[in-house]
């Protein structure tokens, strides 16, 4: 490109830059992954407070301002460092908290210990999402001392937990983080070797659907083939959720178009480990069903255990059900949706109570204008191919609040992970060739964004 922003000779500078970086930025992740700050309640928070003031110190290291905020939730992280008279401003965007590891014996390696095998590193936040965190470290690194643009950098400490004190923190610290572009280091790449935009995320809401048909639980050889059990009564329930092929069955969501990248059967049971004779649910391309249409999972539920299982009828059970949703869906409208379809169907006149536990809404990026060209110039800098516009089937909840605070700023979803990645399950791993390719297209976005103001 002639009219480009930056001469080769300066990318391949900053890609040279961060090359040296690369060993002291894998230590560094490396002992953030070592604090298991899971936000979970049921977890010691006080590894989340350490692993916020380790981000800090990584900040502060690099001349920023830090302060570490808490609002009524766990501490997030903000800091500031001015660029150059006149110049913009970006934000940087990744979360220091964890997903619960799960069971240790689903592990190949202790979650909490990176670990390298074939080229890729072993750990809970290795990718989800520490990478991100350090991925803007690396940016910082690449121009010390000569930042082409001011920087503000916000690494929030509940992502994982549904972001409760987010707004609250937006509302008494979101003067800080204005700024002219917005990148979101929390999502991945197409495949190893494609970058990719994100450019919409799916909505959620987690509800609690309590079912009771008895006032106490009773003998089953006693009331049993007269009276319902609360158990069997919610199994029925749950399974209105879907219809036949396995499509969401409540009535009236939003279902959003589909996506038009290529992506077979084979590659999705690959990617998602289904067992061989296991069906596909739901109709419509694959990528409309896991990034535009609404999704139903029930996720856990309060019953007898099996070991503790004696012949009585229960009179009350309880599950909690996440709902995906399409992107432009209000979630509180899904709710009633959710909510009126379960009491419409509850079998044989069995109470049910919906509580809505959590909510968030999705995302649909309008990714064009000059600095999304920038973003997608600095992914070509950085892998030598094309990037493409992707889905996201999860959400972010920070991102759609952020998108409303500042509708001006360019919002740019960005991130270290890929298909491999089983970010949230066991054995989550970041390929840290890719790794290294996000530092850098991070850092010459930095360059690109001051040298296209300059
Ligand atoms: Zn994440």
């Amino acid at each position: 490109m002639t009219d480009d922003v930056l001469t080769a000779d300066q990318i391949q500078a900053v890609r040279d830059r961060v090359a040296t970086l690369m060993p002291q930025l894998r230590a560094d992740l490396e002992a953030l992954v070592r604090i298991p700050s899971v936000s979970a309640a049921s977890f010691d928070q006080a590894e989340v407070a350490r692993s916020a003031e380790a981000v800090a110190e990584l900040l502060r290291a690099e001349g920023l301002e830090v302060e570490v905020v808490t609002e009524g939730g766990r501490p997030a992280v903000i800091g500031h460092i001015d660029g150059p008279e006149g110049a913009p401003t970006v934000t940087l965007y990744a979360h220091h908290d964890v997903q619960p590891p799960g069971d240790d014996a689903d592990w190949d390696s202790a979650p909490f210990e990176p670990t390298e095998r074939d080229g890729r590193l072993y750990g809970r936040g290795a990718a989800d999402d520490k990478a991100g965190v350090l991925a803007h470290i690396a940016a910082l690194r690449a121009h010390r001392g000569n930042l082409p643009v001011g920087v503000t950098v916000f690494v929030e400490g509940e992502e994982e937990s549904g972001s409760p004190s987010l707004r609250t923190i937006l509302e008494r610290h979101g003067d800080r983080l204005a700024a002219d572009a917005i990148v979101i280091a929390d999502s991945g790449n197409w495949a190893v070797g494609t970058p990719a935009l994100t450019t919409t995320l799916r909505g959620g809401i987690r509800v609690v659907v309590r079912v009771e048909t008895l006032d106490h639980s009773v003998h089953s050889g006693m009331f049993g083939g007269a009276a319902p059990d609360a158990l069997t009564a919610l199994i029925k329930l749950l399974a209105t959720l879907h219809d036949d092929e396995g499509d969401v069955a409540v009535q009236g969501l939003e279902v959003g178009e589909a996506a038009d990248l290529d992506y077979d059967e084979a590659r999705f049971r690959a990617e998602s480990g289904l067992l061989d004779g296991v069906e596909l649910i739901g109709t419509g391309s694959i990528l409309s069903r896991l990034w535009n249409k609404p999704s139903i999972t029930t996720i856990g539920m309060d019953v007898t255990s099996v070991a503790k299982a004696s012949n009585t009828l229960a009179a009350r059970a309880a599950a909690k059900v996440s709902m995906r949703l399409a992107p432009t869906q209000d979630p509180l409208a899904a709710f009633e949706l959710l909510e009126q379809h379960l009491l419409d169907q509850a079998p044989w006149g069995a109470k049910v109570t919906v509580e809505l536990e959590e909510h968030g809404s999705g995302f649909a990026a309008d990714a064009n204008g000059l600095l999304h060209d920038q973003a997608r110039a600095s992914f070509r800098d950085a892998w030598g191919v094309e990037p493409v516009d992707m889905g996201v089937g999860g959400s972010i909840p920070f991102i759609s609040d952020f998108a409303a605070r500042f509708p001006e700023a360019a919002i740019i979803v960005t991130g270290v992970e890929d298909p491999d990645t089983r970010a949230h399950g066991a054995n989550e791993s970041l390929h840290l060739e890719e790794f290294a390719r996000v530092c850098e297209a991070e850092a010459i976005f930095l360059a690109r964004v001051g040298a296209a103001r300059a």
